[in-house]
């Protein structure tokens, strides 16, 4: 064969192998075929440069798997002018309009355990050191989107920073992204977002083989551990461990998803892992080992 020929034969096979590795899937099946219906809902709305990528659960009880719809996973991509990004740095935000919680936390209250979780992360001496995490304020509009998919919110702008602390949402929303009892098991959950191209095919602009993630948003059960809800002696809480819902703990381990930490174990014990056990306000050495993984050779 000629070289060109040859060549040609080399593309004509990748072409067939990437898709498939593209269509590998992963995690519960219901959750994913939603996680497609929220996708046909953002093109229908027009809103064709997003798309849905993964949705980790944090649970009391049964764990849940995580969701994703490509095997390649997803990463942030430092300085992409897509997401209004602030150089290398990663931005946060919490909306305060949806901070306070049904169990009497202030929304000032929740606000700050968030911003501790949040600078905990930032004052890792490990490979996050080369990350600053920076806060951007309140900007006193609708920041987020998927509220809006599931009919408790509205449809907001979610450019305001990368990573949005959404606040304390309806049970009702967690019934309807958990399935039935999701709303008795799941405290909170992470929603991932990449870009994707005009087609909706993600992008990776980057060249690292990962998808770039364009946004994070992460939202918390309101109603779990109050008289609405089933488990009604697990109130969120300030500090204080069983049978409260520590939201420190738990805004360290969403944010550490939004920081593209999977879960992992138990064992061995760390803030990533997948169902609630208590106060925890500082990583642990598998989180540690995470965050290497992911961030070591930030930025590129
Ligand atoms: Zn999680």
């Amino acid at each position: 064969m000629k070289p060109t020929r040859i060549l040609f034969v080399l593309w004509a096979a990748l072409a067939l192998l990437v898709p498939m590795a593209a269509l590998a899937q992963e995690g519960d099946p219901a959750t994913l075929a939603l996680m497609r219906q929220m996708n046909g809902q953002l093109q229908a709305l027009g809103i064709k440069n997003i798309a849905v990528e993964q949705i980790e659960f944090f649970t009391i009880g049964q764990g849940r798997p995580l969701n994703r719809l490509h095997q390649t996973g997803s990463r942030w991509v430092a300085g992409d002018p897509r997401r209004l990004a602030d150089g290398d740095n990663i931005t946060y935000l919490v909306d305060q309009s949806d901070g306070a919680t049904t169990s009497g936390l202030t929304s000032a209250q929740t606000e700050a355990a968030i911003d501790r979780a949040l600078a905990t992360w930032n004052n890792q001496e490990d490979c996050l050191r080369q990350v600053d995490i920076v806060k951007r304020p309140d900007p006193g509009a609708d920041p987020d989107i998927i509220d809006f998919l599931f009919g408790v919110g509205g449809l907001g702008f979610p450019f305001y920073a990368d990573i949005v602390d959404a606040g304390w949402y309806p049970r009702a929303l967690f019934d309807a992204i958990g399935g039935p009892g999701g709303g008795d098991g799941i405290l909170a959950f992470s929603v991932s977002f990449v870009f994707t191209d005009d087609d909706g095919n993600p992008t990776d602009v980057n060249g690292d083989n990962f998808l770039d993630v364009s946004l994070n948003e992460v939202y918390y059960n309101d109603h779990f551990g109050t008289p609405g809800g089933i488990r009604s002696g697990n109130p969120w809480v300030i500090d204080s461990g069983f049978p409260g819902i520590d939201v420190e703990t738990i805004a360290l381990h969403e944010n550490g998803h939004s920081l593209d930490l999977r879960h992992f174990g138990p064992p061995p014990v760390a803030v990533m892992n997948p169902v609630y056990a208590g106060i925890k306000h500082e990583p642990l050495p598998v989180d540690h080992a995470g965050m290497c993984t992911v961030w070591s050779s930030w930025p590129r």
